[in-house]
């Protein structure tokens, strides 16, 4: 695009502005975060607004087919901003997309000036500073004032990563060949996050990562995901975690006796499940089975009966029959969640189940993973409206347009189980509510 060293700097005196867009989960959302505090903190401004930027940093998901598609279609839509297709502002393409094709990206996509994969996202300022120079000595308060993207502030509630990369190799999932091995993040920095994320107004942390369950195993001590969540939930008593993405095998006694014992653990899990059916799960390279599933879901019940539990599944898989899918929906039928993410497979290049036989049809995929998502919208929306009576402390989260205010309880997790609308309290407070209604997913309280 020809841009010189010093492009993209309206003055040759304010600092460079540098905005993201970020696709994807939250686990991006998370990268972002971190690259904009990296970026900062070198004295670059970060700012909102997209059209104004010298740097334009896209952090792109590419986990599936539509993904990767949702990218691109963001980095041409950056492409034809007036500054960047009049070469005064250059397109830095991060995250899974370049991890997942690497140099093949840079051969196909000359609108991006840089490639930044996950594991090089740590080199974001000096990928930067390489397309619009070192910010200028005089410019070092106007960068700091500009904080961080609109999109990345949450003031409610905020996610931590506890680990990155993951060791399982399910059949059908790129994620291991674009985030790498398994590795968890040591306990003080994720202390450090929490804290700073509190200090910044968060009420609630959410821990992600590929798999949480296995936090801790890679690192000397002996430490677990359980014993994380309780030294975090004593080290911040005034703030809600919420573990994320809890593989099966990660459900331990400690970590239920943990959100049985501390309030401000959320009894909440998040349990991927993808299948019931043995041999269908034999082929996506994951353990379990419909009655392994069913006694674990009764045991976690019984340690803790108020436990809300959600799970993702996967609807035409290779070699899926229709006994197996009508088993799939008849589990989902008899109401062991609270909450349900339906997902048609994906055939994905570079996976083992790219080449399995028997792949179904696009629409016979769609088709199965809509009869899916009506079921568990059935099973689901009836445990919510079981709620109906029952006493909730709510997050109080911000209001609508026309003034009504909104928040979430330890049931709801943020951006997928909808919310409970309330009728006073402040933002970012704990209000305690009876629940006098449900719609589907949301609730409403006073
Ligand atoms: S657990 Fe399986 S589905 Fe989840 S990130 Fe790892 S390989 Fe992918």
């Amino acid at each position: 695009m020809g841009l010189s060293a010093c492009d993209g700097r309206a003055d040759g005196v304010s600092a460079p502005r540098i905005s993201f867009v970020t696709m994807g989960c939250a686990k991006n959302e998370v990268d972002s975060a971190a690259m904009a505090r990296a970026l900062s903190g070198a004295g670059y401004a970060v700012v909102e607004d997209v059209e104004g930027a010298d740097v334009i940093v896209i952090n792109t998901c590419s986990f599936i087919q539509a993904a990767t598609e949702e990218s691109l279609e963001a980095i041409f839509e950056a492409a034809r901003l007036p500054r960047v297709a009049a070469g005064d502002a250059a397109i830095v393409v991060a995250g899974c997309m370049p991890a997942r094709y690497g140099d093949d990206l840079a051969d196909e996509l000359e609108e991006a000036r840089a490639f930044v994969p996950c594991s090089k996202e740590d080199d974001i300022v000096a990928v930067v500073e390489a397309i619009v120079g070192p910010v200028p000595a005089a410019a070092g308060e106007t960068a700091t004032s500009a904080g961080a993207p609109a999109e990345l502030a949450r003031p409610a509630f905020s996610y931590v990563k506890i680990s990155d990369g993951c060791d399982r190799f399910c059949s059908y999932c790129t994620i291991p060949h674009i985030r790498g091995r398994y590795h968890s993040f040591p306990y003080e920095d994720i202390r450090t996050a929490v804290a700073r994320e509190v200090a910044q107004g968060a009420r609630e942390i959410v821990l992600i990562a590929q798999d949480t369950g296995r936090w801790g195993q890679d690192l000397p001590g002996g430490r677990d995901l359980a014993w994380l969540v309780d030294a975090l939930a004593g080290a911040f008593p005034d703030t809600w975690l919420r573990v994320m993405y809890v593989q099966p095998e990660g459900v331990t006694d400690a970590l239920l006796a943990v959100m049985a014992a501390r309030e401000n653990v959320c009894s909440y899990l998040d349990i991927p499940l993808q299948h019931v059916s043995e041999p269908l799960l034999r082929a996506m390279n994951r353990p379990g089975s419909a009655e392994k599933f069913a006694a674990a879901i009764e045991h976690i019940r019984a340690l803790v009966p108020d436990i809300t539990l959600r799970t993702t599944l996967i609807a035409g898989f290779p070699g899926e029959t229709e006994g197996e899918f009508e088993a799939l929906c008849d589990f989902v039928a008899e109401a062991p969640f609270d909450y349900v993410g339906v997902f048609p497979y994906s055939r994905e290049e570079g996976t083992a189940a790219y080449d399995l036989p028997d792949q179904l049809d696009e629409d016979e995929k769609a088709e199965r993973a809509q009869i899916l998502r009506d079921v568990a919208d059935t099973a689901c929306a009836a445990r919510v409206a079981a709620r109906i009576g029952r006493s909730y402390r709510v997050l109080v989260e911000g209001a609508e347009e026309d003034g009504q205010l909104y928040g979430r309880a330890q049931c709801q997790a943020p951006e997928v189980d909808g919310v409970t609308f309330i009728e006073a309290g402040e933002i970012s407070s704990f209000v305690d509510v009876v629940i006098t209604d449900t719609l589907l997913y949301e609730m409403e309280g006073e």
